[in-house]
């Protein structure tokens, strides 16, 4: 599935294959993606932490993944649609890569965002990763939804009708719907248009937070946009196939701007939330379509929402910021060389033509345009091409290039946001005392190990000897409320109770870790990630949890500093009360580089 080719920053990033769509790169933090055929190409920054490598010499590694082949269960296999329902798309094309977007982040696993891809087929299928290279996977095809939707509203007798209404022409992700001020992650909205020229808006999200798939995918609103009509539609210059793709395919791109939302506060005591926005649409000859506006109105229970002509409401419109989106849109390509890549394209340039002997007759090809999510960097995507003369290619012989400039003042490609162990570990201590203020005193063995390893921490850092006074009082507090603890083992607590000096010894107690080898004592030591017992039998321990990690396939690590923590899930179920799962719930990205997680 995937291969691997490192290239330094300077020479941009070659890829095997010519994009296959306008706007054909999308960035995230989970990388820079790409639409090549019938691959996917995810360039990322290559970590190397070996002191050789020089400023500004980035390394980039490309993971290719192929996406134009689909199970029976993805895209069951159908008869021929009749002549006025055929779509050359779904039924002859090779199945390419047309139209890619990363979703925001937080919807995937370990709050990775997913990626949108639709292929020439008219299937639109969500992608996602754990984090390791091999673990891209097709886990939703959004048309399956659409179809039972629509199976509700079309006369089943009309089977071109349903056809088409299946078929999926465009797509964007809204900005995530924070449900308070202030919230990390929000509820997250994916609009698509049919070939029956239905707008349907999805609220989509994940049924159970961790692994592959568990998609919930519910439509929450549609309209029909039939009624717009193009003003090139009909305009005599135009050939018979643009018109026919005109009148098959009237929107090419959609936009939906960010949110504007109301919180209010209705009795008795519920939230009620109304969010509005706007739709813009774009029709193959790149006109705008008349706005639409949605509204949607929710509250923590359920959603609903319409969209409507946006003439007839009010919506603001006029900060230029907003029209941002649409500006993604701008034309690509571009023949000439734009000035403010000049400097990237020189030497791949000069390249190429002395390679080619085109004696400076060859043109570069602007396929779009991706900012990075700090900002920092744009790429862009190109290919070369001789000019005045016939291009004869194969296959093997495509290529296209990511190039890349900084478009912040410093070398963007080195924003430092790492955290030291000290400010993670503290916040984390933090987090576990406020945690304990709603604990019911039921603690299982792993929330005492938890806090017996936090005191022990806060013990070892005398700057932080007031959190370290709140978490033992809070202890001896909740060992009074316990009459039966929750931890059974045994002996060795029992002897080190009578030796001990104060209430909240059993419970400090209880929480002791010990080496599975041994069974002695492991005490947590200045080294963090390194856990010792007392007989020398060494693992490793949770770099936010401070747990031992003492059997294989219980951690996940991030992806970008490659620290090791404990994977809650794979250690069994725990009640969302437990301060485990509460804190990772917390930490849900690397506390250290905000990294991702995998694994
Ligand atoms: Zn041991
Ligand atoms: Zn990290």
């Amino acid at each position: 599935m995937s291969k691997q080719h490192v290239l330094t920053h300077s020479q941009g990033v070659v890829l095997a294959a010519y994009p296959s769509c306008e706007n054909c790169l999308t960035w995230s933090v989970d990388g820079l993606a790409v639409a090549g055929g019938q691959n996917l190409y995810i360039v990322n920054r290559a970590i190397d932490r070996s002191p050789t490598v020089m400023q500004g010499d980035t390394r980039w590694s490309v993971i290719t993944v192929r996406v134009n082949q689909f199970l029976q269960s993805d895209w069951p296999e159908q008869q021929l649609a009749a002549l006025p329902h055929l779509s050359i798309g779904e039924e002859q094309s090779d199945s390419v890569v047309v139209g890619l977007s990363w979703s925001p982040p937080g919807l995937g696993i370990h709050r990775r965002p997913v990626l949108a891809v639709l292929t020439s087929n008219l299937i639109l299928s969500i992608w996602e990763t754990n984090g390791s290279q091999r673990g891209w996977q097709r886990t939703c095809v959004l048309n399956q939804h659409l179809s039972a939707y629509k199976s509700t509203k079309i006369d089943n007798n009309d089977t071109g009708r349903a056809r088409r209404s299946v078929r999926i022409r465009a797509f964007a992700w809204s900005e995530p719907l924070l449900m308070s001020p202030g919230t990390r992650w929000g509820k997250h909205h994916l609009a698509v248009i049919d070939d029956e020229k239905n707008l349907t808006f999805f609220g989509i999200s994940k049924r159970v937070n961790e692994g592959y798939g568990n998609w919930s995918v519910a439509p929450i609103c549609s309209t029909l946009v039939a009624s717009w009509k193009s003003k090139a539609g009909n305009s005599p210059g135009m050939t018979k196939l643009q018109r026919t793709i005109a009148e098959s395919s009237p929107v090419k791109h959609i936009a939906i701007e960010p949110w504007h939302i109301d919180y209010e506060i209705a009795p008795p005591g519920r939230t009620q939330y109304t969010a509005a926005s706007s739709i813009i649409c774009e029709n193959s000859q790149g006109e705008k379509l008349p706005e639409l506006a949605i509204k949607i109105s929710f509250n923590e229970a359920d959603m609903t929402g319409n969209i409507y002509p946006s003439s007839s409401v009010n919506v603001q419109n006029d900060q230029p910021d907003l029209r941002k989106t649409l500006q993604d849109f701008r034309i690509v390509h571009s023949t000439s060389i734009q000035p403010e890549w000049q400097h990237a394209l020189k030497q791949i340039c000069a390249d190429f033509d002395r390679q080619n002997h085109l004696n400076g007759l060859f043109r570069v090809r602007f396929w779009g345009f991706a900012t990075s999510p700090d900002t920092q960097v744009e790429a862009a995507c190109i290919s070369l091409h001789p000019w005045d003369t016939y291009e004869y290619t194969s296959a093997v012989h495509e290529k296209s290039r990511i190039i890349f400039r900084s478009l912040g003042t410093a070398d963007g490609l080195m924003v430092d946001l790492h955290k030291s162990e000290d400010q993670v570990l503290a916040s984390a201590l933090d987090f576990v005392v406020r945690s304990l203020d709603h604990c019911d005193g039921r603690l299982s063995t792993v929330d005492c190990k938890l806090l017996h390893a936090f005191l022990a921490w806060a013990s070892l850092h005398p700057e932080h000897v007031e959190t370290h006074r709140r978490l033992r009082d809070k202890m001896v507090e909740l060992q009074h409320g316990l009459a039966h603890p929750a931890s059974g083992s045994d002996d060795i607590e029992a002897s080190h109770a009578r030796t001990s000096d104060g209430p909240a010894a059993y419970l400090l107690l209880s929480g002791v870790d010990l080496c599975d080898v041994c069974g002695s004592h492991i005490p947590l030591n200045f080294e963090i990630p390194v856990a010792i017992c007392q007989s020398g039998h060494s693992f490793s321990r949770c770099c936010l949890s401070l747990l031992t990690i003492q059997e294989p396939g219980i951690s996940k690590y991030c992806a970008t500093c490659d620290r090791q923590f404990l994977d809650v899930p794979k250690l069994g179920s725990f009640d969302g009360q437990s301060l485990l799962v509460q804190l990772f719930d917390a930490f849900d990205t690397c506390p250290y580089c905000d990294g991702r997680y995998r694994g």
